[in-house]
């Protein structure tokens, strides 16, 4: 999907959890390509909390901290 118009249909989908599976994956796909998108994502509260959840698997900045001292500490 590489439309920005249908990502936001898509997006407005979302919070009527009209959307099904496969269009939040390529929700999260067009996001991590499309800036403009992702400012518009950022703008709306409601949406940033959906893909905060979207991109649960992805590790949050804390544990990306934790993993790093873990892995310079090794290698002290
Ligand atoms: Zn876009």
């Amino acid at each position: 999907m590489r439309n920005c118009r249908q990502a936001e249909i898509i997006c407005t989908k979302i919070q009527y959890k009209e959307a099904t599976f496969l269009e939040k994956l390529q929700i999260r796909l067009h996001l991590l390509l499309c800036r403009t998108c992702r400012a518009f994502v950022k703008k709306n509260s409601r949406l940033t909390a959906l893909c905060d959840k979207a991109n649960l698997k992805t590790l949050g900045l804390e544990e990306k901290e934790r993993l790093k001292k873990k892995l310079s500490g090794k290698q002290q």
